[in-house]
């Protein structure tokens, strides 16, 4: 199962960390050619290395999703080095949390040029060589936060990430005469460098509040990306998957701390 993967060649936006990066082993280790992007060389290198000796190769370059220009030299480098685009991952994504009442027209700009801009740039420089594979597939990063919760701090974030999934209906039905499948996944709390920021306190009140009772692992988010990659989900277009221990799921406290009762 999932044999289709080996050979293609994949573009992960923001694959030189975290769940970018995750993404990018899965692939990796199903025998894909993986090129990855981000901003800052040193996190790069060492996520290369870090991928080194899988299945298939993993190279990097460095862009800002944020740029058209940069974004159209990813689509660029992935064609030179591995002759095409199967699978574009748009997965870079920031999450800077400020109240409402104090957020800047400078703070929602920066998440929404990030989030919203830079997966729509993705996309666009990718489009023309996802169409020549003939069985284009591209992945978007949401979250669970927009589109189906809520976090104080966290407004233009979860705008961004729900209109992520706007964006991502609307491209689901204009690109499938090209036969290319646009889907979404919907990360909970996955532990990744970027959620190790929010500190120690943030990351015990999640995984108290998630059923399965941890945080995700960057690949499991990975393993659900590459379903959606595969040519077994050809029929599968316009969905998004919660990859989050349940962590929706729960009525109120009670229904968590009643869990065990049974
Ligand atoms: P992370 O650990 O901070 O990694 C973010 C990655 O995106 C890095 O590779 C970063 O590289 C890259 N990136 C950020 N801004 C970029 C830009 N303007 N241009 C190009 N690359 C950029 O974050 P993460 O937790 O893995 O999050 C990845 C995605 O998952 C995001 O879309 C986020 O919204 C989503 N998500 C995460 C969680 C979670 O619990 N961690 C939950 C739900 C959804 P550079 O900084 O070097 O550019």
């Amino acid at each position: 199962m999932f044999a289709s993967i080996a050979g293609r060649s994949v573009v992960v936006t923001g694959g030189t960390r975290g769940i970018g990066k995750g993404i990018a082993r899965v692939f990796a280790q199903a025998g894909a050619q993986v090129l990855v992007s981000g901003r800052d060389e040193a996190a790069a290198q060492a996520a290369v290395e870090s991928l080194a000796g899988l299945a298939g190769p993993v190279s990097f370059v460095l862009a800002d999703v944020a740029s058209p220009e940069d974004c159209e030299r990813v689509a660029a480098t992935a064609l030179a080095r591995h002759g095409g685009i199967d699978v574009l991952c748009a997965n870079a994504g920031i999450f800077p949390d400020v109240p409402l009442a104090r957020m800047t027209p400078q703070d929602l700009e920066t998440v929404l040029a990030t989030n919203v801009k830079g997966t729509i740039f993705a996309v666009q420089a990718c489009l023309d060589a996802l169409t020549a594979s003939g069985h284009g597939r591209i992945i978007l990063t949401s979250s669970i936060t927009g589109p189906i919760t809520g976090f104080p701090g966290w407004s233009h974030y979860g705008a961004s990430k729900a209109a992520q999934l706007g964006f991502m209906r609307t491209a689901a039905v204009e690109l499938a005469p090209r036969r290319i499948t646009v889907n979404a996944v919907l990360p909970g709390n996955v532990a990744t460098e970027g959620l190790a920021d929010l500190g120690e306190e943030y990351r015990a009140s999640m995984e108290a509040s998630v059923p399965l009772g941890r945080l995700g692992e960057v690949d499991e988010i990975g393993y659900a990306a590459l379903f959606f990659a595969t040519d077994e989900a050809s029929y599968v277009t316009g969905q998004a998957l919660a990859v989050d221990g349940g962590q929706v799921l729960p009525e109120s406290l009670a229904a968590l701390t009643a869990m065990d009762a049974g």
